[in-house]
């Protein structure tokens, strides 16, 4: 035993603030305080309870209460770490400090920030808060949400929806795929002389062909799909009409819902930890910051290679990081990590697809691990589209039950 290192000083009583308690903060607090309950672990979140995006869609397509996306911090408070239901206004890196809107500071040795993402209100002319009350983006799960899914069932049978995807980065490739396909499936069953036009300002999707295979079996003649190339990208909107421009075309919508270009939560860029391209560089090993020492980002917020903005990411990301934040507390150097991300997407409520990946750090970047993941066979049967539905709903209990429950 004497041979044994005691523990640092800074392992002992270190100070661990967590910015964020969505996916990738709630996960991170977990797996930090389980890493070693001796750590000063608080977690800061600015609302009282959390509401989820994966699913989201399905309570736009009017599937599922928007209740079963809504998880508290009972649990996580309840395991011995700190809740500071509070939002973080200002962070000085060099005193290592948070400073929170009711007026508490929070000194820290480390601190992971994960705040998700901030729409960008200047990047698409027209498109502002007010312009969002209107013409919603559904983009940050809640009130958005509930104001799609209404905003659907006023519209009358023979209504136009239209929305807008926008280039990458965004948060949750598929998402605007799987929201197309689901109001395609509402409209069908609800509202059969109704059409959806998908703006998009890409010429490729992640998992296209399956979605388009399946928009042609399920939807055929429902769901419109403008790429880049044949003048999807658009320009400017016009909320009071709820209009979108493009360079080629002027599109009236009944529903209009933008999903507008994107960045890191502000506060990332408050405390400098964002670069010019509005997100966060960081160590794909620590996942601390390239830009502020003893801070890390991890989730939507940070740059993460090959690795997309999902929950399932933010959640692989959260353990990394804890178990490099615990090892750089005992003064070892943490080991090169790999990571997976699993993404399912409903074209129906009983068609679910899926893609999955595994990452590794390469040239300071997360790259693809070559050879791994995949997709869903592109000929199942429907047997197997039904199966892989269930097993979406399996993972988002699975996910939110290793944050929340
Ligand atoms: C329609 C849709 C469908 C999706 N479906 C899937 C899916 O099927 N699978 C999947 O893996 N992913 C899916 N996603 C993506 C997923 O929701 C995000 O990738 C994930 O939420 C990212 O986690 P995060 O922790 O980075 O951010 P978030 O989960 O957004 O958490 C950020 C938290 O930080 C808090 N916060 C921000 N700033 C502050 C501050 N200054 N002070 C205090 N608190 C602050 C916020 O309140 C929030 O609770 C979907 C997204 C959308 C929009």
């Amino acid at each position: 035993m004497a041979l044994l290192p005691a523990p640092s000083l800074a392992q002992v009583g270190a100070r661990i603030v967590v910015l964020g308690g969505g996916f990738g903060g709630a996960a991170c607090a977990r797996a930090l305080h389980r890493a070693d309950p001796r750590l000063a672990v608080t977690l800061v979140e600015a609302n009282p309870s959390f509401t989820a995006c994966p699913f989201s869609n399905s309570v736009i397509a009017g599937l599922r209460d928007i209740a079963v996306q809504r998880f508290g911090y009972e649990a996580i408070r309840g395991e011995g770490i700190a809740v500071a239901q509070d939002q973080a206004t200002a962070v000085d890196p060099q005193a290592r400090r948070l400073t929170l809107r009711g007026g508490s500071v929070l000194d820290y040795d480390r601190l992971v920030m994960a705040p998700g993402i901030a729409i960008r209100w200047d990047a698409l002319p027209g498109y502002d808060e007010a312009a969002a009350a209107s013409m919603p983006h559904a983009w940050q799960a809640g009130d958005q949400t509930l104001l799609l899914r209404r905003q659907l069932e006023a519209m009358p049978d023979g209504g136009t929806v239209v929305i807008s995807a926008p280039a990458n980065p965004f948060r949750c490739p598929p998402g605007p795929y799987e929201r197309a396909s689901l109001i395609a499936h509402y409209l069908k069953s609800s509202k059969p002389r109704s059409k959806l036009i998908l703006l998009d300002a890409k010429d490729s999707f992640s998992k296209q062909r399956l979605f388009q295979d399946g928009w042609q079996q399920l939807y055929p003649e429902l769901i419109e799909w403008v790429s880049l190339s044949n003048g999807g990208k658009v320009t400017s909107v016009d909320a009071k009409t709820r209009t979108f421009v493009t360079d080629f075309a002027t599109y009236k919508a009944d529903v209009g819902n933008v999903i507008p270009p994107q960045r890191a939560g502000r506060i990332a860029e408050i405390a400098g930890a964002a670069d010019t391209t509005g997100w966060c560089p960081i160590d794909p090993i620590t996942f601390e910051s390239r830009l502020q020492p003893n801070i890390h980002v991890i989730g939507d917020a940070a740059i993460a290679g090959a690795m997309p903005k999902s929950a399932f990411s933010a959640n692989a990301q959260a353990k990394v990081c804890a178990l490099a934040v615990t090892a750089m507390l005992r003064g070892e150097t943490p080991s090169a990590p790999k990571l997976i991300n699993t993404c399912y997407s409903l074209v129906a409520p009983d068609y679910g697809i899926s893609i999955a990946g595994v990452y590794h750090p390469v040239n300071g970047q997360l790259a693809d691990v070559e050879g791994a993941g995949g997709v869903s066979p592109i000929d199942a049967p429907s047997d197997f589209r039904a199966l892989e539905a269930t097993y979406a709903e399996a993972w988002f209990r699975t996910i939110t039950a290793e944050s929340f429950a």
